[in-house]
């Protein structure tokens, strides 16, 4: 079976402070030990939380360029991650794709170039509300998948992360059956295009307004592997979510 993996993206918030009580309610936990627990963390307090986080949560960049090192002002590099030891990174998050302009080969550059470097990848896509409305659903997804399969030959260190973009912060979170609908289709697309054996083993987090109170219904599908979880991952709420499957 996939082990449950949950994902706390921080995004950009947060002070010492504020991370200090993070890391205190995820020791507190407790957190269910089945579960891979990840934490998304702004790149000025990773090597903090690298050094402070309880055993058994791993810690994630949100984001690294494609390349090991130079003149890319303002980046931080694949290497300068694993030089402090922190093995994640999330990568194509929508508000790097919308905000920053990422475009699908770019992330699925950044992806090859952080696999090939050791790092583990939360691989995001997720469709706008604009593109579900046309029916566009799968497409948009197939795409952004397509993209990094066409760079990468090997998904064991990729966790996907279905975000729909119309989701995320919003409050409004796909209903497990939207989801389920969605990560079902992308097994199936997998399956066809990449290979059976990586459609059966990766994992397929759903992300978009995750909270204490929805994981358990979203967390019972059969294809929804886990979460990425934005606003409540700042909140003991957190541990809730980690223990959905329990
Ligand atoms: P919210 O949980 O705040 O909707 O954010 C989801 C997300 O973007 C996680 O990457």
């Amino acid at each position: 079976g996939r082990k449950f993996v949950v994902g706390g993206n921080w995004k950009m918030n947060g002070t010492k402070k504020q991370v200090d009580e993070i890391l205190d309610f995820l020791k507190k936990g407790p957190l269910n030990a089945d579960t891979e627990v990840i934490v998304g963390v702004p790149a000025v307090y990773l090597d903090y939380v690298k050094c402070n986080a309880p055993p058994g949560v791993e810690v994630a960049a949100q984001n690294c360029y494609k390349a090991e090192k130079g003149a890319f002002t303002g980046e931080i590099s694949a290497l300068m991650l694993k030089d402090i030891n922190v093995g994640w990174v999330i990568l194509g998050h929508s508000e790097r794709r919308q905000i920053f302009g990422e475009t699908d080969d770019l992330i699925a550059e950044k992806v090859a170039f952080a696999l090939d470097s050791g790092l583990k990848v939360i691989a995001c896509i997720g469709e706008t509300l604009q593109e579900r409305e046309a029916g566009k659903t799968e497409e948009v997804v197939f795409r952004q998948i397509q993209a990094i399969a066409n760079k990468i030959k090997d998904w064991t260190n990729v966790v996907i992360a279905y975000e729909p973009v119309w989701a995320i912060g919003t409050g409004k979170t796909a209903t497990p059956e939207q989801a389920q609908e969605v990560h079902k289709a992308l097994r199936g697309y997998i399956c066809e295009k990449i290979s059976p054996s990586v459609a059966e083993s990766v994992r397929i987090q759903y992300g978009g307004s995750v909270t204490g109170a929805n994981c358990k219904d979203l967390g019972a599908k059969p294809d929804i592997d886990g979460f990425l979880v934005g606003g409540a991952s700042l909140k003991p709420e957190f541990v809730q979510i980690v223990n959905a499957r329990q």
